[in-house]
């Protein structure tokens, strides 16, 4: 191993939000930082997420909000401890982004865009002194030690003092994050959980319209596929009654409820092989109101058309009726106002984590020291969506994102000068 040096020359390599976190911080403490990455630009996720408004993080109190890292709370509350919701609002303050809390909660910059919050950030750490060598996709170390990259000139090899992985998940590949370090860190003794779709889409299983299934009959595909349901509330094992919104997709159900609900109900399909969950058609209503309106006498009107006058249900609503009740069920007063309350609908897969929103497994907090050093590989640390971790959407996964990025800055300084 080479002597250690307190200004020494660092390689941080994944230039997503975690890894240009580390890279300030170290900066700052006045090491040669370069960072590595696979694409020809920098923070393209970061990017992608600025398209959806780029929710930054949650205003919500700490407590709750650390309770969002569910069952890795405790590994990552110390790490918001030194970079929370309020700190990331001063953070994109300083680089001249005001933000603003949302009606639910949610932390935006003002005009909802990641590009100027970026290009900021880059201006300043390039005049800070940190170097850019894009078009490098490491792939692993060689025999020496050295890392190795992959470069439009053939390969090079890079020995600095210290490494700072943060390569991201396995989501939206296509953006740089691929998860291909799982069998390189795994091969040199390092814990890691296995990589699983988070705040994802799932695929449906059989319905009684589609009984040779899985998926949705063609025509109820061919119809709603792509049209958001609301106000809906969903509720399964684990996951309280919630109101919110979802999309029907040409195979399943994706968008902001789902996700909410989706480590439960992927945690369900590992376990069972299918999960179930309920859904609330008329949220608005009690179930007495619904039987009476479903029971009050339709004359010769059709039982759709007597739906939608009493009830109001939109054309999605009674086509979902129809997809996942039997025609008896459908014609029995009582079975039916029940279904619109509590409807049962079974989820056969996950979509795969190429499509996800984000990644849950990864490095186990375990096979890390507390400035998030690997045990098996020291000198080397690691930061952002790499690590065991998973949360909702929210702002809570770019929070802890950079807030791991300036953990493992500071454990990898500290360890320059131990
Ligand atoms: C559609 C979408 C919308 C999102 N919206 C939000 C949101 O509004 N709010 C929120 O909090 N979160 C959001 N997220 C999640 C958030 O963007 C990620 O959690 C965050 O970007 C993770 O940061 P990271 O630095 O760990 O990894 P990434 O941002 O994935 O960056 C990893 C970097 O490593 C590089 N890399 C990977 N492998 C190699 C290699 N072998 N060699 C060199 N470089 C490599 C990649 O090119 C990439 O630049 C969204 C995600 C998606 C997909």
């Amino acid at each position: 191993m080479q002597p250690k040096d307190p200004t020494a020359d660092i390689a941080i390599i994944g230039g997503g939000p975690a890894g240009l976190m580390a890279a300030e911080v170290l900066a700052a403490a006045g090491h040669a930082v370069t960072v590595f990455d696979a694409k020809p630009s920098v923070g393209r996720k970061f990017l992608l997420a600025g398209k959806g408004g780029l929710n930054l993080t949650h205003s919500e109190p700490f407590e709750p909000f650390v309770a969002r890292f569910g069952e890795r709370a405790t590994h990552i509350e110390p790490l918001l401890r030194s970079f929370d919701g309020d700190a990331l609002r001063d953070w994109a303050a300083g680089l001249g982004v005001e933000t603003f809390v949302g009606t639910s909660g949610r932390v935006f910059p003002k005009d909802l865009k990641a590009a100027p919050l970026l290009r900021a950030w880059l201006h300043r750490l390039r005049a800070a002194g940190v170097k850019f060598a894009m078009r490098h996709r490491w792939t692993g170390w060689d025999h020496d030690a050295a890392l190795r990259f992959d470069t439009p000139d053939g390969e090079r090899l890079v020995t600095p003092h210290a490494t700072l992985l943060a390569l991201g998940g396995a989501s939206w590949p296509q953006l740089g994050s691929d998860g291909a370090w799982v069998e390189r860190l795994a091969a040199r003794g390092v814990d890691v959980a296995p990589l699983h779709p988070a705040n994802c889409g799932f695929d449906v299983g059989r319905t009684a319209a589609h009984a040779e299934g899985p998926g949705w009959s063609e025509r109820f595909a061919t119809e709603f596929a792509g049209q958001p349901i609301k106000p809906v509330a969903l509720e399964t094992e684990g996951f309280a009654n919630r109101a919110g919104e979802f999309v029907f997709t040409a195979t399943g159900i994706e968008g902001s409820l789902v996700y909410a609900a989706s480590s439960r109900l992927r945690e369900q399909i590992a376990r069972t092989g299918s999960a179930t969950l309920h859904l609330d058609l008329l949220p608005q209503l009690a179930p007495e109101r619904v039987l009476a309106e479903v029971k009050h006498p339709r004359g010769s009107r059709s039982l759709s058309s007597h739906l939608k006058s009493r009830l109001h249900l939109n054309p999605l609503k009674l086509g979902l009726l129809h997809e996942l009740l039997t025609r008896e069920q459908m014609l029995d007063p009582a079975t039916l106002a029940a279904a619109m309350k509590h409807l049962p609908l079974t989820l056969q897969a996950p979509r795969p984590v190429a499509e996800a929103i984000s990644t849950a497994g990864g490095v186990r907090f375990e096979a890390l020291t507390q400035g998030l050093m690997l045990k098996a590989l020291p000198g080397v640390f690691v930061a952002g969506e790499m690590l065991d971790w998973e949360a909702p959407t929210g702002g809570y996964l770019l929070t802890a994102s950079m807030a791991s990025g300036r953990a493992a800055a500071a454990g990898l300084a500290a360890w320059l000068t131990s």
